[in-house]
Parts: C-alpha cells; structure tokens; sequence
C-alpha cells in the first residue's frame, strides 16, 4: 500500500508523543510511534485529562466499580468524578477529527485504556481487570469501525500487523468509496482486498463477496455501510500463518501449466517452510511475486495482500504466528 506524499491522520494520545502531559508531568514517548510511523501518520494528539481541565502535575484518577456503573474517581478524593467530562471529551475530538482512520492509545490510563483496565471497588480493593478508560470507551462507542489499538500493544508484531493493515485499508476506503460511493468503486475496492480478506477470515471472504454482489440492485449508500461493517470485522480477525497459506495457495493456482518441475519444488519448498515457521511470510511472497510476473494480469497484480502497508516497515519480516 503506497499513499503517495499524504499521510494518514490517526488520532493519539498525546502522552505518546513525548509531550509532558502526564500526571506527574511526565512522557511515555513511544519511539516506534515517533520515529517510524510518524513517516506515514498524521498524529492528530489529545490528552483528555489535560483538556477536562485538571492541569499538570494532577491528582492520579482511577477507576471504581460502582452501582452505578464504572466510574472516574480521584485516587485520594473520591467526590472528584470525571467520568462525565472524559465521555464529552471524546465527543469533541470525534466532532474535531473526522476524518482520522485510526488511533493509538495509552494504555493502563483510566482515560485512554482501551483493553483490561484494572477496577478498583468503592472499598478500595482491585476489584478486576474488566474496566476501559472514559475517553476510550466512548470513543469505541462513537466509532466502533475505526482500527483503535494501545500503544503497549504494538510490541507483538501480530497485533502491529493487524492494526497496520487495518489503518491502511481503512484510508483506502476513505480514499476510494466512502464518500462517494457507486457500484463500480465498490467492486473495484473489494477486488483489490480479496486475498487480503481470505488471509484473515474465509467466512468474511465468501459473505463480502455475496454482498458485492448485489452492488446495482440495492441503496448503494446502505449497501456500503453493511459492507464497511463486515469488511473491518474480517480484518480484524489476525491474518495467521494458516490464513496466509491459504491465500498464497489460491494465488499459486493462476501458475499452473506456466512453471516447470526445478520451478515448481522451489515453490512447494518454500511455502511449506512458511507453514512450518521455518521463515517469515515475505520469503514465499516474494518468490511468488517473482514468478507472478510470468502472469500480465492485472486483478492480481492490484491484490494489497502483496503489501498492505509500506514494504518499508518490514512488518512481513518477523516470524510470527
Ligand atoms: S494517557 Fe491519555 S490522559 Fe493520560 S497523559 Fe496520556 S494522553 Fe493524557
């Protein structure tokens, strides 16, 4: 996937950025955000906590299980309740920001924890890890189609993959139907992910392509709604080692009758040691990329499953699951 010279704006917190706006008037700068992504992410930066008003350095927050729901409270005050102010924080940045396709936050923040967030009970005991942050939450609910992961997250070379990808795709969908959607936009968009799909999850692979199906004879605009839905969901399914086999398998088949037998093994060789984790998905892809061009077709040389995000990034080079 190549943008060209734009780059895709992706909401953050700011903390992420070394910025000191943390309670204690520190940073949780994270250099793979900073130093790598920066090169093809627009940051778009906000510290909920900072925007509510409550300074820097402030009181630590956490939050508390309630019988009326899981709450915002001061640590050593717990009549300050930001639960309210942090939810319309979120509403103000989705107002502000719509035309982001992604977000990384802070994880373990009671404000911008997206995942597991410790709870604590109104007797001050940690309760369990079942909590989301305020903001984090309500913007999940505002915009529950936007690829949204925390930045803790990004060390498993899985879970960057997937949230990459997931960036990208969803930029191109801005790029290429959202907004001004036809039959034609919609079948050229999910011709171009149709590998890309099969790799994270067969079922999604067959139900999109029924609904592309009924592009012209159905709302066009109620058509692409349902099929961003399913699209997002498919890929938020991990594109596994068996998902990738898979759709390297089905693109092996448009070489049948044009390799000979030494071409052949070679092939076989190394997608079986992909299968076995002897080597990274780039190996068989790049071999089969190679032979590919033997192949002047068109429909497969669009598939984004060859790079759904920038080769540059080397994310198909970790020997992951
Ligand atoms: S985690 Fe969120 S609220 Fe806390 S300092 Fe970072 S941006 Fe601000």
């Amino acid at each position: 996937m190549d943008t060209g010279s734009q780059k895709i704006p992706v909401g953050i917190s700011e903390c992420l950025l070394g910025e000191p706006v943390r309670f204690d008037g520190g940073h949780k700068r994270n250099r793979f955000l900073t130093d790598v992504m920066s090169r093809y992410f627009d940051y778009r930066p906000v510290c909920p906590e900072v925007a509510i008003g409550l300074g820097i350095p402030r009181k630590p927050i956490r939050l508390v299980a309630t019988d009326k729901g899981t709450r915002v409270r001061g640590v050593a005050d717990p009549s300050l309740d930001v639960t309210e102010a942090l939810a319309a924080e979120a509403d103000k940045a989705v107002a502000a920001m719509p035309d982001i396709c992604g977000y990384v936050l802070m994880q373990n923040s009671p404000s911008c924890g997206a995942f597991r967030m410790k709870r604590y009970g109104e007797n001050d005991h940690p309760l369990d890890s079942e909590g989301q942050g305020a903001y984090a939450q309500r913007l999940m609910e505002l915009h529950p189609l936007l690829p949204v992961e925390e930045a803790g997250r990004l060390t498993d070379p899985g879970l960057r993959d997937n949230f990459i990808t997931r960036v990208f795709a969803y930029w191109d969908w801005n790029q290429s139907v959202a907004f001004e959607p036809t039959p034609a936009r919609l079948v050229d968009f999910y011709s171009r992910y149709k590998y890309q799909v099969m790799a994270h999850h067969v079922p999604s692979y067959k139900s999109l392509g029924r609904l592309v199906a009924q592009a012209g004879s159905r709302d066009i605009h109620e058509l692409r709604d349902e099929f961003l839905r399913e699209f997002m969901a498919a890929l938020g399914h991990r594109a596994t080692r068996k998902g990738n086999t898979n759709a390297i398998m089905h693109l092996r088949g448009y070489l049948r009758g044009l390799l000979d037998a030494d071409e052949q093994d070679e092939l076989s060789r190394v997608i079986e040691s992909y299968r076995l984790k002897e080597v990274p998905l780039v190996v068989p892809l790049t071999l089969l990329k190679h032979y590919l061009l033997k192949v002047d077709n068109p429909y497969l040389q669009k598939q984004t499953f060859w790079s759904p995000h920038p080769e540059k990034l080397g994310l198909r080079n970790a020997n992951v699951d």
